[in-house]
C-alpha cells in the first residue's frame, strides 16, 4: 500500500482524488487538510479511516475538535507542515489553491516525500528553488495538472534536457475557456457566473476564472518551464476546444505524439497517485468517431493578454513570476465579488508587475515577501479601478 496524504481534499481535485483512492487497491490515505470546509472533512475522515487531519482556519478547526474528540486536528499553517512531517507518507498530494500551496510544496519536498502536484502556483513562484529542493532531497514531483501530466508520459523514453535531444517542442493545449471568440467589447460586461461556467473541465471557481482569461495557459507555461527544465521557447499553446488532446511533444525526425483522453480529471491524479504504474479506473475507453472533430488554433492574444504576460514574467524571472501570481490571486478574488470587471483582472496584473520590480530569489522568504508587496500593490491599483468605475 501506497501511503499518501491529500492536502486540499475538500475542493474539486481533493474530492476526485479521493475518488481514484476509492477505486484503488494500492493507495492509503494517512492525512487530509483544508482551509475551513469542518464538515466535509469529517465525512472524508471517517470514509478513509484517517485519524490525523489539518484545517488551517483556527475557527473551523476547534468546531472540528468538538465534533470529532477521537480525531486528532491539526490547525494553522504550522498544522499542514505537522501534518505533513509527523505522517508516514510516501506522497503528498499538493491540491491547494494558490500561493498558500507554496509553503506545503516546500516542505513536503524538505521531508524528502514524493509530491504529485496540482498546486501549479507552487512552482510558478518557487521555480528554481523548488526543482532543486526535489533534486537535493531525491523526491520526484510528478505533475497532476492534465497537460504537464501528458507531457510527462509523452517525454519517458525521448532525450529531453541532452544536448542534442530528441525532443523540438513541448505544446500545451487550452480550452480557450468559455469567453474563446469572443473581443474585448463583448467582455466588458462579462460576469463570475459567465466566467466560472467552463466548457469542457468542472473545476474550483479560481482556475476556472484564470481559464477563462487565460492566465491559466500562463501558469501552465512557466509550470511546464520549471517542471521540464527546457528553454521558454520550446514551449507553444495551442487551443484546443474539445479538451482531448491534452499535450503534444515535436521530435527532431519529424514526428510529433500527442497524449488523448476523455476531458477527466481523474485520469492524471491516478497516474500521478499510482506513477509509475497505472491503475484501471471506470471510464469509458475515448471513442474519437464520437467526439468526430478535433480542432487546433492559435490563441487569440490580443483578446487574452495573460499568457503574455507570464511570458514576460518567466523571462525575466526573479520574483516577477511570484508578483504576477499574488497579483492575478488579488483580482480574481475581487472579480469573483463582483468588484473588478473581468477586463481589470489582466490589467491589475500588469500593472503590478511594473510597480514591483523583479528582484533575485535568495530564499524562500524573498518570495514570501514579494508575494506579500504585490498583494498590497494589486489591492490598491484594483480600488483605484473599481472608484473610477463606480
Ligand atoms: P478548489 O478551490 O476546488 O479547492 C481548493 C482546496 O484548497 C480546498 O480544499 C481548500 O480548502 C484548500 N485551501 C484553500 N486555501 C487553503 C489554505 N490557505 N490552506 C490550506 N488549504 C487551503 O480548487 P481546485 O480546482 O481543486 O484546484 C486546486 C489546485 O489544483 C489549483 O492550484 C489548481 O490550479 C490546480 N488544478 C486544478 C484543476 C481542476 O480541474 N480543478 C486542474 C488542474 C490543476
Ligand atoms: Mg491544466
Amino acid at each position: 500500500m501506497r501511503k499518501i496524504v491529500v492536502l486540499g481534499s475538500t475542493g474539486s481535485i481533493g474530492r476526485q482524488a479521493l475518488d481514484v483512492v476509492e477505486e484503488s487497491s494500492e493507495l492509503e490515505v494517512v492525512g487530509l487538510a483544508a482551509s475551513s470546509s469542518y464538515k466535509l472533512i469529517e465525512e472524508q475522515a471517517s470514509r478513509f479511516n484517517v485519524t490525523q487531519v489539518a484545517l488551517t482556519d483556527d475557527q473551523a478547526a476547534i468546531k472540528l475538535a468538538g465534533s470529532w474528540p477521537e480525531g486528532d486536528v491539526l490547525t494553522g499553517s504550522d498544522g499542514l507542515s505537522k501534518l505533513i512531517s509527523s505522517s508516514d507518507a510516501e506522497l503528498v498530494l499538493n491540491a491547494i489553491v494558490g500561493a498558500a500551496g507554496l509553503m506545503p510544496t516546500v516542505v513536503a519536498l524538505t521531508e524528502g516525500r514524493d509530491l504529485a502536484l496540482a498546486n501549479k502556483e507552487s512552482l510558478v513562484i518557487g521555480g528554481d528553488l523548488v526543482t532543486q529542493l526535489a533534486e537535493a532531497k531525491n523526491a520526484q514531483i510528478i505533475p497532476v495538472d492534465s497537460e504537464h501530466s501528458a507531457i510527462f508520459q509523452l517525454i519517458r523514453g525521448e532525450r529531453l534536457s541532452d544536448n542534442p535531444g530528441t525532443v523540438e517542442k513541448l505544446v500545451l493545449t487550452a480550452s480557450g475557456g468559455p469567453f474563446r471568440g469572443l473581443n474585448r467589447d463583448q467582455l466588458s460586461d462579462a460576469s463570475p457566473s459567465q466566467a466560472l461556467s467552463h466548457p469542457t473541465w468542472e473545476m474550483g471557481g479560481k482556475i476556472s476564472v484564470d481559464s477563462a482569461t487565460m492566465m491559466n495557459k500562463g501558469l501552465e507555461l512557466i509550470e511546464a518551464y520549471h517542471l521540464f527544465n527546457v528553454p521558454l521557447n520550446m514551449i507553444e499553446v495551442v487551443v484546443h476546444p474539445q479538451s482531448i488532446v491534452h499535450g503534444m511533444i515535436h521530435l527532431i525526425d519529424g514526428s510529433s505524439i500527442a497524449h488523448l483522453g476523455t476531458p477527466d480529471m481523474r485520469v492524471p491524479i491516478s497516474y500521478a497517485l499510482h506513477f509509475p504504474n497505472r491503475a484501471e479506473l471506470p471510464l469509458e475507453t475515448l471513442d474519437l468517431s464520437k467526439v468526430g472533430e478535433l480542432t487546433f488554433e492559435e490563441p487569440d492574444t490580443e483578446t487574452f493578454g495573460c499568457v503574455g504576460l507570464a511570458k514576460e514574467a518567466a523571462r525575466d524571472g526573479g520574483t516577477l513570476p511570484c508578483t504576477m501570481n499574488a497579483a492575478n490571486e488579488i483580482a480574481v478574488g475581487l472579480f469573483l465579488e463582483d468588484r473588478l470587471p473581468f477586463l481589470e483582472i489582466e490589467r491589475v496584473v500588469a500593472e503590478t508587475m511594473e510597480r514591483c520590480p523583479s528582484r533575485p530569489i535568495e530564499s524562500f522568504e524573498s518570495l514570501y515577501a514579494a508575494d506579500a508587496e504585490a498583494r498590497i500593490a494589486a489591492s490598491e491599483f484594483a480600488k483605484v479601478k473599481i472608484g473610477a468605475s463606480d
